[in-house]
């Protein structure tokens, strides 16, 4: 991986990482915007709580993201020799695949394999043709 595309997966990596913090700050401002209800109406009760539960996994993923975020920000910094390779595999990971996603630390065929799916995004099966 050259000096420049280093520079451009870093300046990928903070971009992302600034939206995210931006989409977080929007969101607790939202939640402190909006109070929950009191129980006065009983038939809101159920959506709040779904509401809540949504936030929260979202809340949950950004904080996922982020630390992946992180992590490959580090990488950069101290192994830049290494960045970009895959880590199971330790063939480059694409450019494509890099752009669309910074903090990939594995290649398309081992994050499939990775996910207990040994033929990959968007398999068919046989019978699916017929
Ligand atoms: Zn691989």
């Amino acid at each position: 991986m050259t000096h420049a595309e280093r520079e451009a997966v870093r300046a990928a990596l903070v971009k992302l990482h600034d939206d995210l913090v931006d989409a977080g700050a929007f969101a607790v401002k939202a939640e402190l915007d909006s109070p929950v209800p009191s129980s006065r109406d009983e038939d809101e009760a159920p959506l709040v709580e779904m509401g809540q539960a949504i936030a929260s996994a979202r809340n949950r993923e950004r904080g996922e993201r982020l630390g992946q975020i992180a992590e490959a920000l580090r990488r950069l910094v101290e192994e830049p020799d290494e960045f970009g390779l895959c880590e199971a595999c330790g063939e480059a990971i694409p450019p494509r695949r890099l752009a669309l996603m910074p903090f990939a630390t594995l290649c398309v065929p081992c994050q499939s394999a990775a996910e207990g799916d040994p033929h990959g995004p968007g398999r068919r099966k046989v019978t699916d043709y017929r």
